[in-house]
């Protein structure tokens, strides 16, 4: 089986800020290319058995992708998708907008965003959303590591301050997305800590010396059992990042660098991502 722990929807005209607008447009990220983002969701995440879908809800960096729009979406391919609520601390109402999300619109788990949304990972809003993430078996996503987005302090997304959260919530999910990039050896020395925090290697194939480097940390750590396989659609797809994933060690040619083993890569893209989160299968989520 595979599982596509990582992959967003969103509609830029109506969901994104100027402020986000002018980020993209700074940092040279062609929207063009995305195309028709659902259904291009539907159709290149059909490369896993199951993607975990998420919006974004980030009003300091002008992402406003509605919950209900997301849960809207994944309704048209409920034996293959599973719906994260993303939940803004710095919205009035956030945490009833999170029970809605999880008793009403199906969420199994939350994306939280913390350089996006402008709050420290031990921000007491947050600790608010994890209590109730722990208490209900909802594993949280967060994306780990930098990003062109601006305004915030880069700070709230260094791998290590998960550490701290997972010692007051150890048996809260957690998912630290893109190993943290650039600091994957933070975001290693933090997963093989604790047993409930994993990492994605989401977005990240597509830098192969960083890649590379990153991998061969995880396989010297023998922290590889704590990686899960994810793509960030629509930046990358669900099959380029297998491919992708699998060509890692093109990089090192006849360089006499020691390689991935092939056994590792692999064991990564078939994870049981469901298992290790306690995530339900689509099919077997009564509505
Ligand atoms: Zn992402």
């Amino acid at each position: 089986m595979i599982v596509d722990v990582h992959t967003h929807v969103f509609w830029p005209e109506s969901d994104f800020g100027p402020r986000l607008q002018a980020d993209l447009n700074r940092c040279g990220v062609d929207q063009a290319v995305w195309g028709d983002v659902t259904e291009r969701h539907l159709e290149t995440t059909l490369a896993a058995d199951v993607a975990i879908v998420f919006g974004l809800q980030a009003s300091a960096t002008d992402w406003l992708i509605p919950n209900e729009a997301v849960a809207a979406h994944v309704a048209q391919a409920a034996d293959r998708l599973l719906f994260f609520a993303s939940i803004d601390p710095a919205k009035a109402g956030y945490m009833e907008e999170l029970e809605v999300c999880h008793q009403q619109l199906g969420a199994v788990g939350v994306k939280l965003a913390p350089l996006y949304q402008n709050a420290h990972p031990a921000d007491p809003r947050y600790y608010d959303i994890y209590r109730y993430c722990e208490k209900n078996g909802l594993p949280v996503l967060f994306h780990a590591g930098t990003s062109f987005v601006s305004g915030t302090p880069l700070d709230y997304s260094r791998p290590v301050h998960f550490d701290s959260v997972a010692l007051d919530f150890p048996e809260l999910r957690m998912v630290l997305a893109h190993l943290g990039h650039p600091w994957e050896g933070e975001t290693i020395s933090v997963i093989r800590r604790h047993a409930n925090v994993y990492a994605d290697l989401s977005a990240l194939y597509y830098r192969p010396w960083q890649f590379y480097n990153a991998m061969r940390l995880l396989v010297e750590y023998r922290t590889e059992s704590k990686v899960l396989f994810g793509s960030d659609f629509p930046f990358t797809t669900t099959a380029d990042s297998i491919t992708g994933v699998r060509n890692l060690n093109h990089i090192i040619a006849q360089s006499g660098l020691p390689p991935v083993p092939d056994d590792v890569i692999e064991d990564i893209i078939h994870r049981d991502a469901l298992a290790c989160l306690n995530l339900p299968h689509p099919k077997s989520i009564k509505r």
